[in-house]
């Protein structure tokens, strides 16, 4: 008997990427955004949702509206390992005038508006650039904080649509698939303190009895899946909050890289909380998915990268190249060294490539009758004249999103295809004739001890 597929929830990142989701409408369990893109384009956004249900023939797409507390909260500089409670982060290069002359660095628009509509406790912080310190609030500060996002949540779509004399008779169909509990970063140093909090602002939120499910999202760095106290924490506590789902997003876990034990210790959480709440991983992959059987309802990540995400980004970081999904070892890598291995896993036609590599309708479409065009998938340019680097034609780089989300998808059906104790064999019978493939050795790791299949094997015993 097969379980029920996992969820593949799509992260909205910005209005470009609207194409995805509109030819994919079907094939989607659900759409996310956060409340900074609702914020800059509240219409657009608004519409996008009623859109979506008319590409899916009438049905309404779920869809979540992410507060982005975190982001008013204290953070980890990146570059400096060093908390931060400034929100330089919001900020953009952009000086505002404040009071008669002093020229300030401002917060970018989209979250300026944001805080504004999530409450007093965030449109202090902003004002005055200092985080939210969260212990600082005492009992009834914190539900009317919880009370704030909650409203947000449920009535800023349906406001906007009311407001459109031509969208205000479908203002019920704004209304989110769940609500999220206020959320804030949790790291290692302030991990037992900050887990609590999470705990309470859960239970607090749930409390409250909104119109819609209530989720609590643990935002926290991937230490603290090292740390059995905190897992423990987790797996007893998130259940008593009386919230019906959890999203996990541990800052740094990604599945490709992290170790045996916090690989381990995500899916004990899975299996821990597995029937008593639903368990959603904010930014998955194939692993995720796999840990279907052990009680994960779902993933989400953006249109073509995604499955990890760090809280705080790297100021000035470049864009991530998009290399094509490799779906047998689940993994983007660079178009020439798929080539480079066609010999060795015995890919001479295009029908050995749709048997071996991948039959979806783009891959199908590139290649047709000649194995050689596989290499439009990596085709590079240089972008601007005085970019120092080629990089991928914006052409190929949507063959690659959306031949990375049809996979998603097919991938999505796999999975909930394969019994419990077989799903170690799987994942190693699947990547096994790329495996020894040299050029995917800086991918797959040289030793077999130290690359994700196997660990993923491994943890899945
Ligand atoms: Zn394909």
């Amino acid at each position: 008997m097969s379980t029920a597929q996992p969820k593949v929830v799509l992260r909205l990142g910005s209005h470009a990427e609207k194409e995805y989701f509109e030819k994919l409408a079907k094939s989607l369990d659900g759409l996310m955004f956060g409340g900074n893109l609702l914020e800059i384009s509240p219409g657009a956004t608004s519409s996008f949702i009623l859109f979506l249900k008319t590409r899916r023939g009438g049905q309404a797409l779920p869809f979540y509206l992410d507060p982005m507390t975190y982001c008013f909260g204290p953070y980890i500089d990146p570059q400096t390992g060093r908390i931060r409670t400034d929100l330089e982060a919001l900020k953009s290069g952009r000086s505002v005038k404040r009071g008669s002359k002093k020229k300030f660095k401002g917060v970018k628009s989209s979250y300026q508006a944001l805080a504004d509509q999530l409450g007093a406790a965030f449109e202090t912080a902003v004002k005055s650039s200092k985080a939210i310190d969260i212990s600082s609030i005492a009992s009834a500060g914190r539900d009317k904080l919880c009370q704030a996002v909650i409203d947000y949540q449920l009535k800023r779509i349906q406001e906007m649509l009311s407001e459109d004399e031509l969208m205000k008779k479908f203002a019920g169909e704004g209304k989110p698939a769940a609500v999220f509990a206020p959320y804030f970063f949790v790291h290692e140093k302030w991990g037992g303190e900050g887990l609590k909090t999470a705990i309470d602002l859960a239970t607090r939120t749930a409390a409250l009895k909104p119109s819609a499910p209530v989720h609590a999202l643990i935002c926290a760095s991937d230490s603290i899946l090292s740390n059995a106290a905190h897992v423990k924490y987790l797996i007893d506590e998130l259940p008593k909050t009386n919230a019906a789902g959890v999203w996990l997003w541990f800052d740094g876990f990604d599945e490709q890289q992290a170790p045996l034990d916090r690989l381990v210790a995500f899916r004990s959480i899975v299996r821990g909380l597995s029937g008593k709440m639903e368990v959603y991983n904010r930014h998955g992959g194939y692993f995720s998915l796999l840990l279907t059987q052990d009680g994960l309802t779902g993933i989400s990540h953006g249109v073509g990268y995604g499955e990890r995400k760090p809280v705080a980004q790297v100021i000035g970081a470049a864009a991530p190249t998009v290399r094509y999904y490799l779906p047998p070892i689940c993994k983007r890598v660079g178009v020439p060294d798929v080539q480079r291995c066609f010999p060795d896993v015995g890919v001479e036609t295009p029908a050995d490539f749709f048997a071996k590599v991948c039959d979806c309708q783009i891959c199908k479409g590139v290649i047709g009758s000649d194995l050689a065009r596989f290499a439009s998938f990596g085709k590079m340019h240089r972008a601007r004249p005085e970019s120092h680097r080629d990089s991928q034609t914006p052409a190929a780089a949507k063959m690659c999103r959306f031949h990375f989300l049809i996979n998603r998808f097919k991938e999505r059906a796999e999975v909930a295809k394969l019994k419990a104790a077989d799903r170690h064999k799987h994942i190693t019978d699947k990547a096994s004739p790329w495996r020894n493939c040299y050029p995917l050795q800086q991918y797959l790791g040289k030793q077999k001890k130290n690359g994700y299949i196997e660990l993923w094997a491994e943890a899945l015993k």
